[in-house]
């Protein structure tokens, strides 16, 4: 028995390797070495098994935890890894992986496609959750023919190529494996007298509406899967699924950043230095933060409990409120006037313009 390679090795990849660059590279191996690729090549088809092997390892978290603590011993006995044995599931990482690249995992080709879709809510719809009602095109079954694809009146025929099966069995390299067959797409029938609204595919556009019930404190980016509400299937399979991905409006007044909220506030300066109490929106409605003396600017106020409702959890953010000291633009004489009479006492030069320039440069260095 030749020495076992390394896993990492085989791959091509470093240790701390992820998920994704491990499946690409396992991908590109795949690709390069697969028998179909290569028929009748031993040497294609042993490189083929090491990296599906190595790929089935390494992709599962617990045998590639037990294969770092222990190489190849801390596979042994754990589901056919013994040296010369080979039973990776082939149909599962092709399925997974290939689609109908290969023909192989034919449950997913059948499969109708999956649709997206994307809704608009409101920052206060995301933050408290809502019921819309989203209407949007899907390809579903044809009206005229119940989706048979026959004209009305005629039947589908018996496929010729697979006798009905649906499946042709095609050896290829160290596996058989069975494929949709290409004449009726895996149906086992044929339409000879095609209805003559879909063209014989069983299948048009139709209008499609679905109840979206947005949970609380969904955020941009949230995407929810209606199962089954996709586009309907060729070959009899299932139909897809319809993923809803959700985009926050932005509001006038809160920003958010995820279960909190945060808002400016400006207050004027006899505000900030004697104090106030403020009457502060919030997603409840306003409510009064009391503003200390002495409150300086940019300051951050906590209100508990005052921001969104946590997602797929308990409790709710909170709310900060930041201070901003406004300055007058413009002042009466009154205004103008006192504020003089206070900045003399407070001993704050108010009209350096009538200073000397000597005098400002003395200051400098006093
Ligand atoms: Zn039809
Ligand atoms: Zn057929």
């Amino acid at each position: 028995m030749s020495q076992k390679r390394d896993y990492y090795d085989v791959l091509g990849v470093s240790r701390d390797v992820d998920e994704g660059a491990l499946k690409k590279a396992y991908r590109k191996l795949a690709l390069k070495y697969h028998p179909d690729k290569n028929p009748d090549n031993p040497e294609a088809e042993a490189k083929f098994k090491e990296a599906s092997e190595a790929y089935a390892v390494l992709s599962d978290a617990e045998k590639r935890s037990a294969y770092d603590r222990f190489g190849h011993d801390g596979l042994r006995g754990q589901g056919g890894f013994d040296p010369g044995g080979f039973s990776v599931n082939i149909q599962d990482i092709f399925g997974d992986m290939f689609g109908d690249f290969f023909g192989g995992g034919r449950s997913r080709s059948s499969r109708g496609a999956d649709l997206q879709s994307v809704m608009e809510l409101t920052f206060e719809e995301a933050a408290f959750g809502c019921k819309k009602e989203l209407e949007y095109t899907k390809v579903g079954s044809c009206g005229t023919c119940s989706g048979s694809g026959a004209k009305p009146g005629t039947q589908p025929q018996t496929c010729s190529t697979c006798r009905g099966m649906g499946e042709v069995r095609v050896q290829q390299g160290f596996f058989a494996m069975a494929r949709t067959c290409p004449h009726c797409n895996g149906q086992g029938t044929q339409i000879t007298d095609p209805c003559g609204d879909c063209r014989g595919s069983g299948q048009e556009h139709i209008d499609n509406s679905v109840s979206i019930d947005i949970p609380k404190g969904v955020d941009t980016g949230v995407r929810l899967r209606y199962v089954g509400e996709g586009n309907m299937a060729k070959g009899g399979g299932p139909p897809g699924d319809l993923y809803v991905v959700l985009k926050v409006a932005e509001h006038d007044i809160f920003t958010r950043e995820a279960q909190h909220v945060f808002c400016e506030i400006p207050i004027s300066f006899p505000q900030a230095t004697l104090g106030t109490e403020l009457a502060v929106p919030t997603l409840d409605g306003k409510v009064n933060m009391k503003v200390p003396a002495g409150t300086q600017p940019g300051t951050s106020f906590r209100l508990k409990g005052k921001g969104i409702p946590v997602f797929r959890g308990h409790g709710r953010g909170d709310q900060y409120v930041q201070v901003n000291i406004e300055v007058p633009k413009k002042l009466n004489d009154e205004q103008q006037a006192a504020l003089e009479a206070y900045a003399e006492l407070t001993g704050d030069d108010v009209h350096p313009e009538n200073k000397s320039f000597f005098d400002k440069v003395k200051e400098l260095f006093d």
